[in-house]
C-alpha cells in the first residue's frame, strides 16, 4: 500500500498485535538507552533465541544463527542462508547512538555551593530543550586496575536525577530577544549534581560531599572521570502517546526505533535462502567515524569471518563478490511531516506519520550532496517486495529543497559496493529529548523488514 494511511487496513487481531510489539518496544527503549546498553541487551536476547557467538563457531552452514559484537558498542545477527554468500547478502543496518550530553574528561566542580559536572553535547541537539528538565546519568567508568563500573543514575523511582537550571522568565528579558541558537549556549549546559556541604570540610565541601558518595557507592575518585564515558540522557520512561494510544512518545527513537525492528526481524525470521543481517552501530550522530562507526572495517571484516567459517580457501575476491551482491536497508529515522510546521515540507515528497515504512532514494542537502542516490532498479524490486505482502510505504526526503538536509549511513556501505537504500519510520521532534513515531510505522517497519529479507534478490 504506497502513501497511504496505514491504521484504515488494521482489523481488531491485527490491532492486538500491533500494540503488543509497541508495547515490547517501549520496554526496551525505556530499559536501554544508549549504545552500550543496547548491545548488551541484544546479545541477552539473541543469546535467548540460539544465536551463538561467532568467535565461539568453528564452521558455518545454512540455517546457523551467530552474532558479533564489536567494542561492547556495535552488534551483528546473522541467519546463515542455503545460498552461497557470494550471491550476496541482506542487510537491515542502523544505528544505537542518540544525540545526548556526554560528561567532559574533567567535569565536576563547585560553585556558590553547588556541584556541578560540565558537559559536551554528543550529535545535533536543540540546547534549550534540555534544561529544566530531569536527566540521567547513563555510562561506564573504567579504573586504572581494568575494573569497568556501571553507572545508571535517574532510572530507578528510587533514584535522584540531575537536571541544567534555566533562567526564571521574570530575569530573561536580555535572554528572550536572544536568537533560537543562543538562547542556551553549549557552555551553559553544566548539571546541578548536588548542594549538600560535607561535614568539617572548609573548602569546595559540597563537591567534596559528592565525591564521597561515588568512593562509598561505586569505589571510584576524582581523576577517574579521565576514563569514563558517562551519559546523559532525558530520564524516564518512553510512553504510550494521544488520548487513542495510537503514537509513542520517548527519547531515541533515532534510531532505535530501526535498531530494534531491525533487530526483531532478524530474531522472528527462521530460514533464509540469502543470508541475512541485522547491523546496529555507533557514532551516526557524530558522522559515522571511528571504530565503532558505520565507517569502520568491522562489518565488512565479520563478513569475511563469516565467509572463511561458510566456505573452503577464503580469498578477498570472494568478499568483493558477496558485498558487491548484497542489498542493504539503511535503516534510520525520516523527518515527519508536521502540521504545526507545514512551510519547511514539500507535500508531495514528505514523510507522514502513519503512513509507513519510509524510502528515501537520495538524503544530503544542497543538490543531493553527500547521499547515495539509490538506483531505481533497486527501488522498482522493493516496490514489488513491499505490495506483494501489503506493507504500507512511503517515499519523502527531508525537507523543502535548500531548507536544510541530512544523510545517514547509506552511502558508507554503498562505498563498499552494495545496493543501498534509506528506509526508516517517520520521526516528529527528531533529536528531542522526546521524540514521536506513530505505532502502526513501527509494525509495519518490523513487517517490511522481514519481507526484505526475504525476498530481496
Ligand atoms: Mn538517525
Ligand atoms: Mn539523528
Amino acid at each position: 500500500m504506497y502513501n497511504e494511511n496505514a491504521w484504515k487496513k488494521y482489523n481488531k487481531n491485527d490491532l492486538d498485535k500491533l500494540f503488543k510489539f509497541n508495547d515490547e518496544y517501549i520496554k526496551f527503549i525505556s530499559d536501554n538507552k544508549t549504545e552500550r546498553e543496547v548491545t548488551k541487551a541484544s546479545i541477552e536476547i539473541l543469546k535467548n533465541k540460539g544465536f551463538k557467538n561467532l568467535d565461539d563457531v568453528k564452521e558455518l552452514k545454512a540455517g546457523d544463527k551467530i552474532y558479533a559484537s564489536n567494542r561492547g558498542k556495535n552488534i551483528a545477527a546473522f541467519i546463515i542462508g542455503s545460498e552461497d554468500i557470494e550471491k550476496g547478502i541482506n542487510v537491515l543496518g542502523a544505528h544505537i547512538d542518540s544525540p545526548r550530553l556526554d560528561l567532559k574528561q574533567n567535569p565536576l566542580y563547585e560553585s556558590s555551593d553547588f556541584a556541578y559536572l560540565d558537559t559536551h553535547y554528543y550529535g545535533g541537539i536543540v540546547k534549550y530543550q534540555w534544561v529544566a528538565r530531569p536527566l540521567a546519568i547513563h555510562g561506564v567508568v573504567c579504573k586504572k586496575n581494568g575494573e569497568v563500573v556501571d553507572i545508571k543514575i535517574g532510572e530507578d523511582d528510587n533514584d535522584p536525577v540531575v537536571m541544567i537550571s534555566d533562567l526564571l522568565p521574570h530575569l530573561a528579558q536580555d535572554k528572550n530577544v536572544k536568537p533560537g541558537v543562543k538562547v542556551i549556549e553549549g557552555e551553559d549546559l553544566d548539571l546541578t549534581i548536588g548542594h549538600m556541604p560535607l561535614e568539617g570540610e572548609e573548602k569546595d565541601a559540597v563537591k567534596a560531599n559528592i565525591l564521597k558518595l561515588l568512593k562509598d557507592k561505586y569505589d571510584i575518585e576524582e581523576n577517574d572521570f579521565v576514563s569514563s564515558e558517562l551519559e546523559i540522557v532525558p530520564a524516564g520512561k518512553a510512553r504510550s502517546l494521544g488520548l487513542d494510544s495510537s503514537m509513542v512518545l520517548g527519547y531515541g527513537h533515532d534510531d532505535r526505533v530501526c535498531a530494534y525492528t531491525s533487530l526483531r526481524a532478524i530474531l522472528d525470521t527462521d530460514k533464509v535462502s540469502r543470508t541475512s543481517c541485522a547491523v546496529l552501530v555507533d557514532k551516526e550522530e557524530i558522522g559515522s567515524v571511528g571504530a565503532t562507526g558505520a565507517q569502520s572495517k568491522w562489518f565488512s571484516n565479520v563478513i569475511a569471518e563469516i565467509i572463511n567459517k561458510s566456505k573452503k580457501n577464503y580469498n578477498d575476491l570472494m568478499l568483493q563478490h558477496t558485498l558487491t551482491n548484497s542489498y542493504m536497508l539503511s535503516s534510520d529515522v525520516s523527518a515527519s511531516f508536521d502540521p504545526l510546521y507545514p512551510s519547511v515540507f514539500e507535500k508531495k515528497n514528505a514523510a507522514y506519520l502513519g503512513h509507513g515504512l519510509t524510502f528515501n532514494k537520495y538524503t544530503g542537502a544542497r543538490g543531493k550532496s553527500g547521499c547515495n542516490d539509490a538506483s531505481p532498479e533497486f527501488i522498482a524490486k522493493i516496490r514489488n517486495i513491499m505490495d506483494n505482502a501489503n506493507i504500507s510505504y512511503q517515499t519523502a526526503e527531508l525537507g523543502r529543497v535548500d531548507q536544510g538536509g541530512g544523510g545517514t549511513i547509506a552511502y558508507i556501505l554503498s562505498n563498499l559496493n552494495m545496493n543501498v537504500i534509506d528506509a526508516g519510520i517517520p520521526v516528529i521532534s527528531m533529536h528531542a529529548p522526546c521524540e514521536t513515531v506513530s505505532k502502526v510505522d513501527v509494525y509495519e517497519a518490523y513487517k517490511g523488514y522481514i519481507e526484505f529479507i526475504k525476498n530481496i534478490a
